[in-house]
């Protein structure tokens, strides 16, 4: 009989998206006449299309597949040079200076910041925020790593800082924040980056959401803190930028500054081991989407995309706004398209998600399913359409 990984019997159920559907289902059973006005603002994807551009790219890449002269097999499993190329003008464009030889390419920022785990012993201290995007979690557990919790509370502003108490090895952070919407600004990601270097750990920093930051002044990667280089890898993907979710391109940033001294006195580069890895278990994202890509990173491709951004702000400034007149305070809808806010009469949040749907019939996140500290709050998202969204608030206006 094969010895299992029991760690899978420690892993939650991910009941969070199923329950939803589930109690969604149950209702429009229920009341058939109704089911057609449920108004979806609680999945994490995007509606908008790709952009025109990135269309065009992607028919392009196909016909080069077609002709034996351009025809392409297996590319580098880093990626291809133009690709780290554009991922690195895209930084220097924002005004970080990142090096194309410290890009690795991947289809999907939940892959890489799951896979990255195996660089790692089990014996660390791994440091998550809560409320927190599952999948840190849950690929720390299925590794069998311990992991201590750092809470983001309205006291903090959903912005948890360093705290002596715990001596990390690890530490993840995401900014914009994934689900509360908060950001990080310069000053505290540079106490982060201070402590890391102090401890000698290692932030493990996902910046899914940077291209929704629309207030300058905020920090867009961890590599804008300085010494961040020697104490951060950070993961990002054109999921939420360009509408690649379904599409699949997303870097991984290990810069050659992040070296260890092993056990035995060895000089282990996190860098040289993430490339070892990637090299033995991956074999590259595809040819045409890497091609598109790179010219959705340009800055003619990015100006497409944050016409979409633009639609998606737009309807989080609808929420934000409703919020606002409502007297109910939220954190999120500016630099972020995630709103996250209290459920009102304190309301748990799964009793507030069935309020909402028999009431409304809006359907949204409850924050339970990210976390202890979720527990009494909400998330909405601004990646529905205008209309639906405008249509929600009305409701809203009307029920609370
Ligand atoms: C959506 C999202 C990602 C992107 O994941 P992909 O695998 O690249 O689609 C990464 N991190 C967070 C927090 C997200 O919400």
């Amino acid at each position: 009989m094969p010895k299992l990984n029991e760690n899978y019997l420690n892993v939650q159920d991910s009941y969070l998206f199923a329950e939803i559907a589930r109690r969604v289902r149950t209702y429009e059973e229920k009341h058939p006449d109704k089911a057609a006005s449920v108004i979806r603002l609680g999945i994490g994807d995007v509606t908008r299309p790709l952009t025109a551009g990135a269309v065009a790219s992607l028919h392009e890449a196909v016909e080069m597949q077609a002709d034996p002269e351009t025809f392409k097999g297996y590319g580098p499993e880093q990626g291809y040079a133009f690709a780290r190329n554009a991922v690195a003008e895209y930084y220097g464009r924002n005004g970080v200076k990142v090096d194309p030889d410290d890009v690795f390419i991947s289809d999907g920022a939940k892959s890489d910041t799951g896979n990255i785990t195996e660089l790692f012993s089990k014996d660390n201290v791994i440091l998550v925020p809560d409320p927190v995007y599952p999948v840190y979690v849950d690929t720390n557990t299925m590794d069998g790593k311990q992991i201590a919790y750092m809470n983001g509370t309205e006291k903090n502003d959903f912005l948890p800082m360093p705290d002596n108490s715990v001596k990390a090895d690890i530490i993840y952070l995401c900014s914009p924040n994934n689900p509360t919407g908060a950001c990080y600004n310069r000053e505290q990601l540079q106490v982060w980056v201070d402590y890391a270097l102090e401890n000698e750990a290692v932030i493990l920093f996902d910046s899914a959401y940077e291209a929704f930051v629309s207030q300058p002044e905020l920090p867009r990667s961890i590599y804008e803190a300085e010494g961040a280089e020697k104490c951060a890898i950070e993961f990002c993907s054109l999921s939420k930028t360009a509408g690649f979710t379904g599409t699949r391109f997303s870097y991984t940033v290990v810069p050659k500054e992040l070296v260890f001294t092993a056990s035995n006195g060895q000089i282990m580069s996190l860098r040289d081991m993430w490339n070892r890895r990637q090299s033995t278990k991956f074999n590259g994202t595809p040819y045409i989407i890497q091609y598109a890509a790179a010219a959705v990173l340009s800055e003619e491709g990015m100006k497409e995309c944050m016409e979409n951004i633009s639609y998606y702000m737009e309807n989080a400034r609808m929420i934000a706004e409703t919020l606002r007149r409502k007297g109910i305070s939220f954190t999120g809808g500016v630099n972020s398209p995630y709103i996250w806010f209290k459920c009102p009469n304190g309301m748990e949040s799964w009793e507030f998600f069935d309020y909402l749907l028999e009431n409304a019939q809006v359907v949204g996140t409850p924050g339970a399913g990210f976390g202890v500290n979720g527990k009494n709050y909400f998330r909405l998202t601004s990646f529905g359409t205008h209309e639906n969204t405008k249509k929600a608030m009305e409701r809203f206006e009307k029920l609370l």
